[in-house]
């Protein structure tokens, strides 16, 4: 008999410290207004992609996984990634 994970729970046990000075994601705003599918809406496993009152993508990082999915999935190119400077990002806990 396997034990239920609890995702949700698991991923509360880490801590994420966001750069904001240099934000590991940065978005091209004049190129995502062109995409019609917008994917990272979708794809993000954390949600970190909304759309604001007027429709066009913001980003909250305080959520981001660095799993690095947002920068596959789109296939404009609009999105610059990098992994955080030190110090800064996702602190993984297992428990
Ligand atoms: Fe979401 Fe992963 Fe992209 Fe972070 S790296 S914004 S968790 S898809």
């Amino acid at each position: 008999m396997t034990a239920e994970v609890n995702v949700k729970a698991k991923l509360g046990l880490d801590t994420i410290k966001v750069d904001d000075e240099q934000k590991h994601i940065q978005i091209d705003p004049e190129i995502c207004k062109g995409c019609s599918l917008r994917p990272c809406l979708h794809i993000c496993p954390a949600q970190v992609y909304t759309l604001d009152k007027n429709g066009e993508i913001v980003l909250d990082l305080d959520g981001c996984l660095e799993c690095g999915t947002c920068k596959i999935a789109c296939g404009r190119k609009a999105i610059k990634w990098n992994y955080p400077r030190g110090g800064f990002g996702i602190q993984l806990r297992f428990g």
